[in-house]
């Protein structure tokens, strides 16, 4: 039986639907209805979901046979291909993703999954003649059962960016998908689990929180955990991983600094820079939160962008002319709100305010409206800490030290953008900020051939790229004489 025939949304341990005694209730953002129930894990779940994995590793049909795993990788890119535009309305439905920004983050999957297939076909190691009659090979061996940890703002694209890797490289797998979009996780782990040629056991998907995570991550049986969420929740996984010395690829927090220098074109850098405040709600690790802007164009990008942001349409997925969806929950809703009113009261000057949507049709949703702050003052939490919300701080610069020295003075190095129609200023600022990623007049442009990750508090590893299978495997140096003595 297909998930989304079932009334209960479920978890997929060792090939099979599994229920929970304990469920919960799955909200639609944009009016705070009921959308359906699903089954919840905890210890047990997350332990059956280890042992199903851990058997299917010592089963040497999967992790040695690299020709099955690029041909599972790619049906299953097929099938979520297939699949895309009931994967775009589960977003729409439970994540509050206009229909637009779904189908952004549902591409990212088909593609990974490919990108990764070509991968396991590539597990080349190096070898030498070290001196005569003697070689030195290194082969790839997967490590075991991967623990994968996502975050709710991207279930789809940030499930499949960990799980394609771990696959590609020969491990099992216990992918463990948040509770708030639980509805799409079921459909996940149906186009994951019901893959033609997946031996059971290998894939394993549950709906889950920090409870089941933290079992995956203290658990002897899971050697590597490949997380995406928070810093503070990163710093915790590595502390518990320490105790069994595993590895850990951690995808964090963001702060992506905007910086506008005075030759920017800004008929293209305004409305990427209004893309960057609200693509998923304000809720992207990429999100551009902070503008700096050269004082010689300040006045006219305090006018221009102010009156894009107050013209953004907010509004449910449901309807195509929204812009920008709800935030994942009303609780959300406040605590962004606060973040602005503290700053507000700091010294923040307000150029947009935007704020919770309290009357109308909307009222019932948890729709925030773009809000847009100037500061002086690089220590303001507002400028220092991820609000995960469509809030933008604006600070003006003269030189081009003074724009790199904010943009590097920050806990997080996740991405940075730079607009300038100059041909040397853009590759100059792109290596001395402190990011994982900079693009030059554009905004999150991620391919899978090319690595992807932060500096400093943004995290550690690398996704994407030749650099992503590393989480996933151990290097062997094997030393041989094989006895090439010349015969006598
Ligand atoms: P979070 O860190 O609170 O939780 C992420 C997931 O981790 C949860 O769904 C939960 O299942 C699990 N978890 C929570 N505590 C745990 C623990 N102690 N042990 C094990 N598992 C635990 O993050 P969130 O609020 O769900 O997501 C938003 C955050 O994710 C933001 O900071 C955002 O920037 C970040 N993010 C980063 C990237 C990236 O690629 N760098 C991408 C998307 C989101």
């Amino acid at each position: 039986m297909s998930a989304t025939e079932t009334s209960v949304a479920k978890h997929w341990i060792d090939g099979q639907w599994t229920d929970s005694e304990e469920h919960g209730e799955s909200v639609n953002p944009a009016t705070g209805e009921n959308i359906g129930e699903y089954a919840m894990a905890g210890l047990k779940e997350a332990q059956a979901a280890i042992e199903a994995a851990k058997r299917a590793f010592a089963d040497p049909q999967w992790r040695t046979n690299r020709l099955l795993r690029a041909r599972v990788l790619n049906r299953m890119a097929d099938r979520f291909e297939e699949r895309a535009d009931d994967l775009v309305e589960f977003l729409g439905l439970e994540n509050g993703k206009t229909h637009d920004q779904g189908r952004l983050e549902v591409a990212f999957a088909p593609e990974t999954l490919r990108f990764n297939a070509a991968l396991a076909l590539t597990d080349v190691g190096t070898n030498s003649q070290v001196s005569e009659g003697e070689f030195s090979l290194v082969v790839r061996q997967a490590v075991g059962v991967a623990g994968i940890i996502a975050p709710w703002n991207s279930p789809v694209a940030l499930g499949i960016r960990s799980l394609a890797p771990a696959l590609a490289a020969g491990c099992s797998a216990v992918m463990n998908l948040p509770w708030q979009t639980a509805q799409t996780n079921s459909l996940i782990a149906e186009l994951v689990g019901e893959t033609p040629g997946l031996p059971p056991g290998v894939a394993n998907t549950i709906t889950g929180g920090h409870v089941s995570g933290d079992v995956l991550v203290r658990s002897p049986d899971v050697p590597t955990i490949s997380f995406t969420g928070s810093t503070a929740t990163g710093k915790q996984i590595m502390a518990a991983a320490s105790a069994n010395l595993k590895r850990v690829g951690l995808e964090l927090g963001g702060k992506t600094p905007l910086i506008l220098f005075e030759d920017a074109d800004l008929e293209l850098a305004l409305p990427t820079v209004v893309s960057a405040l609200i693509v998923f709600s304000g809720q992207f690790c990429m999100t551009g939160s902070r503008l700096l802007v050269h004082e010689r164009i300040a006045e006219r990008v305090r006018t221009e962008l102010g009156a894009r942001l107050r013209a953004v349409k907010v509004g449910p997925a449901a309807d195509p002319a929204s812009q920008m969806g709800p935030i994942i929950d009303k609780p959300n809703v406040d605590r962004i709100d606060k973040l602005v009113e503290e700053a507000i009261s700091q010294g923040a000057t307000v150029i947009v305010r935007g704020g919770p949507v309290t009357d109308g049709p909307l009222a019932a949703g948890a729709f925030y409206r773009p809000t847009l702050l100037e500061v002086h003052d690089n220590s303001m939490p507002i400028v220092q800490n991820e609000v995960f919300g469509p809030v933008l701080t604006m600070q003006t610069f003269t030189t081009e030290a003074e724009a790199i020295a904010m943009a590097n003075d920050s806990q997080y190095g996740l991405s940075a953008s730079v607009f300038s129609r100059d041909v040397d200023v853009p590759l100059r600022v792109a290596l001395a900020l402190e990011s994982g990623s900079v693009w030059v007049n554009d905004w999150a442009r991620l391919h899978d051939q090319f690595e992807e990750g932060g500096f400093k508090g943004s995290g550690v590893g690398r996704m994407r790229g030749f650099a992503v299978i590393d989480d996933f495997v151990e290097f062997k140096h094997v030393r041989l004489r094989p006895g090439t003595t010349p015969a006598v």
